[in-house]
């Protein structure tokens, strides 16, 4: 039976040297952007934008892409603040003790929190950049999304002529195995596991756990949903991550709905 005792947690934060975190879609929720496949999730709500998300799609039809230069201008993540379990995060790499944030969201929410940028291994890449499918040239997402907004439906790259996307993993695009070794041996580094608000349903991230576990770490779960790594976890929280971050890593707030 995991343990839902938050102090308990903290104690095992405060004799951890080397904690890693990984993150999904529900971290980001009380920021105000909606998960992919939660209840309230994008895809869960509108079929359509899935084939947004798709490589083959993408790059087959302008109609898609069109589409996704209208839904990448109105993302609410553009106005979107971090929230206390972001700063949480913050605060457990001022203590010294976050050794790695992997992340599977693609809005730079912890970045924007202050996490340093060195810590932290984005999986699925960054929606605040564009790339270019055909030459691979990067740069700031706004500068494209400047020219949908001046009335290019379907921007192509300025150098070579080809499609532009964001500089994200769509579905169907292979991961960067560089990201993903960086990801598995910061994991077999840690002392402390977190996952939270990700459904550890799709691999190879959620390997990370097996490599985390393999190398002796204690695991802490926070998500909304059960994932199929609950029975194993050391802890195990389903409410609010706002809350529940918040309260094991610093002892603020109250996460008094899981203790129930
Ligand atoms: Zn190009």
């Amino acid at each position: 039976m995991a343990a839902k005792n938050t102090a308990q947690v903290r104690s095992w934060i405060e004799k951890a040297e080397r904690v890693v975190a990984l993150t999904g879609a529900g971290i980001s929720t009380d920021s105000g952007i909606p998960d992919f496949r939660g209840p309230q999730g994008v895809w869960t709500k509108n079929p359509v934008a899935e084939k947004m998300s798709n490589i083959h799609y993408y790059l087959a039809d302008p109609e898609v892409r069109k589409a996704s230069w209208q839904n990448r201008l109105s993302s609410p993540a553009w106005s979107a603040k971090p929230n206390p379990g972001h700063l949480a995060l913050v605060e457990l790499e001022r203590r010294g003790k976050l050794h790695a944030l992997i992340t599977q969201n693609i809005d730079e929410l912890h970045q924007i929190a202050g996490n340093s940028r060195e810590r932290i291994i984005e999986v699925h890449g960054t929606m605040r950049k564009f790339m270019c499918w055909d030459c691979g040239m990067r740069g700031p997402m706004q500068r494209v999304l400047d020219r949908v907004r001046a009335g290019e439906e379907d921007p192509h790259c300025r150098d070579c002529g080809g499609i532009l996307k964001s500089d994200t993993i769509s579905f169907g695009q292979q991961l960067v195995p560089e990201v993903i070794d960086q990801a598995m041996q910061a994991a077999a580094q840690a002392d402390l596991f977190m996952a939270v608000g990700t459904s550890l349903q799709v691999y190879p991230v959620a390997g990370t756990v097996d490599a985390a576990r393999q190398a002796g770490a204690r695991l802490v779960i926070v998500n909304a949903q059960p994932t199929p790594f609950d029975d194993v976890a050391d802890a195990l929280f389903d409410a609010s991550i706002s809350e529940v971050l918040p309260e094991i890593i610093s002892g603020r707030g109250s996460a008094a709905r899981s203790l129930q």
